[in-house]
């Protein structure tokens, strides 16, 4: 991929915070450090907003303060995590509030039940320290499946129902077992299954619409297995062409505990060769012990890529996170995306078509103008989440979802109105539903579908919102035409 002009608006704008950055606090309120006028920018670089106050809190007593403020002063109200979400969900112009300072965790706890570990933290923790977290704990312990970014934070992947490749991992946000917020009444409300078992339902991907999460306790297992990791770099119409095609994919799928897969558009890089092959990833699940990665470090590059270089065929085993977490990049390049959960037919055969045909899509556009040669297709297989508003969501527990994402370094130009067109087509066919942190707002007549689609579950999810926000404080523009009650 080419080095990146995303940040552009960073350049024009010096006193931009970005996702990492925290910035200067330049005034306090009861304790609560904020900044005025800072612009904040998402990592896609995709969107931009001038906050009126952007809030650095450290203690639930904080969250309380910022609630009340914006109640006293009529203001909106969203957080921020690490800012990886590429949907302005995270965005308002009034009162924003970074959620990195909130990032204690508490000790993992051994249910008597036989139900297994968990562990609750505030919601600002990111991956990488949760990861470490645990790996240190005597026993240690790990999610079983994760996103593949360890810099997202815990707060922003349970909010948006993000998912890894494990099959029957399903969502990160049906790991859940409570959660701690604070509402627009300031009140701190607890949620699980047995006080509530539809607010706990609703809390578990709430789209940051309930208030200000504070605190997550989530399922962990013990770590006393590994994962071996297979890479293999398989022609396209091997795997997705031919009448056994969807059958030979589903089995693929089943017998491994995790699968994910990665397209780009050259064979070789600048050059005018399309690609015939795609990248497989597979996860098995083994007793046998971590091999010492080392040893793998120096190795030549086999992708011709500089986005995808550090991917080496062959087998090895390694620590859970290890192995979730691979690493991908160039350090340089980010990138936009738009993706979507389509159902799979029993036969998978579904799945293949829209592979092979976003396959010649993205060829289309990538050969169409030398500035957008930096595209890439991935996807993951996951069973359905009962989350009423995932976008998995599904009655049968073992419907399988492919997750599938189109992405581009940013500021590709036109890979918006691409983008959108990839995902109306999804939706034409597949009756896809685009996954929230995603591109999706821009699609043409995506609110009525998905209003439509959702139906009674906007309903549902509406009448818990509307206890905890009833003067929607935490309704920005994403979100409105969706849920806000006016509108329905
Ligand atoms: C390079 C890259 C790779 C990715 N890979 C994956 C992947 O493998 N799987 C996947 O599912 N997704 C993936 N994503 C998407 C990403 O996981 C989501 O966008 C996730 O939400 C990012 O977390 P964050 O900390 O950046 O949250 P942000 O984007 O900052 O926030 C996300 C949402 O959570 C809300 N929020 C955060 N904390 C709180 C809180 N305490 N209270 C209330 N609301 C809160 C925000 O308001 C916002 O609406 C990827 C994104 C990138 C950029």
């Amino acid at each position: 991929m080419t080095k990146s002009t995303l940040n552009q608006s960073q350049a024009q704008e010096p006193e931009t915070i970005t996702f990492a950055k925290v910035g200067t606090p330049m005034a306090i309120v009861d304790g609560v450090s904020f900044s005025g006028g800072d612009v904040w920018t998402n990592y896609g670089g995709n969107q931009t907003v001038q906050t009126e106050r952007l809030f650095y809190p450290r203690t639930l007593e904080d969250l309380k303060v910022i609630v009340r403020e914006a109640r006293n002063n009529n203001k909106k109200v969203r957080c921020a995590g690490s800012g990886h979400s590429w949907s302005a969900t995270a965005v308002t112009p009034d009162y924003m509030v970074s959620v990195n300072g909130l990032n204690k965790i508490h000790n993992p706890v051994l249910a008597q039940d036989g139900s297994g570990w968990t562990v609750t933290l505030e919601t600002g923790v990111l991956v990488s320290e949760l990861d470490a977290f645990l790996r240190n704990h005597n026993p240690p312990l790990a999610l079983p499946s994760n996103v593949v970014p360890d810099v997202v934070r815990v707060g922003g992947i349970l909010t948006m129902g993000c998912h890894g490749a494990g099959l029957n991992s399903r969502t990160l946000s049906d790991t859940i077992t409570e959660m701690t917020i604070v509402n627009a009444l300031g009140e701190l409300v607890t949620y699980s299954a047995a006080k509530d078992p539809e607010a706990f339902n609703v809390a578990c991907l709430n789209l940051g619409l309930l208030g200000i999460i504070y605190t997550a306790t989530i399922k962990v297992e013990v770590m006393n297995i590994r994962l071996r990791v297979t890479d293999s770099f398989p022609t396209l119409t091997s795997l997705f062409q031919g009448p056994q095609a969807g059958l030979n994919l589903k089995a693929r799928i089943l017998k491994n505990d995790s699968t994910e897969f990665l397209y780009w558009p050259f064979q070789y890089f600048m050059q005018p060769d399309q690609n015939k092959n795609i990248w497989v990833k597979e996860w098995e699940r083994t007793t046998e012990p971590a091999e010492d990665l080392k040893k793998y470090e120096d190795l030549p590059p086999m992708v011709d890529n500089p986005f995808f270089s550090t991917l080496q065929t062959g087998s090895r085993v390694m620590e859970i996170p290890d192995a979730l977490h691979f690493p991908i990049g160039d350090g340089v390049t980010t990138v936009v995306d738009a993706g979507a959960a389509i159902k799979v037919d029993p036969d998978f055969k579904n799945a293949c078509e829209a592979i092979m045909e976003l396959v010649e899509k993205n060829w289309e556009f990538t050969t169409s103008m030398p500035e957008r040669m930096g595209t890439a297709i991935e996807f993951r297989f996951i069973k359905a989440s009962d989350k009423i508003l995932s976008p998995a969501y599904d009655k049968d527990p073992e419907a399988i979802f492919c997750m599938i994402n189109v992405m581009a370094a940013s500021a590709t130009p036109g890979f918006e109105e691409y983008s959108v067109g990839i995902v109306s087509n999804w939706i034409r066919k597949y009756n896809a539903k685009p996954h929230w942190p995603k591109m999706w707002e821009k699609v043409d007549g995506v609110v009525p579908y998905l209003r439509h689609e959702y139906g009674d579950r906007i309903t549902r999810f509406n009448r818990v919102r509307k206890t905890q926000d009833p003067t929607d404080m935490f309704i920005n523009d994403t979100w409105r035409p969706l849920f806000q009650e006016n509108e329905l």
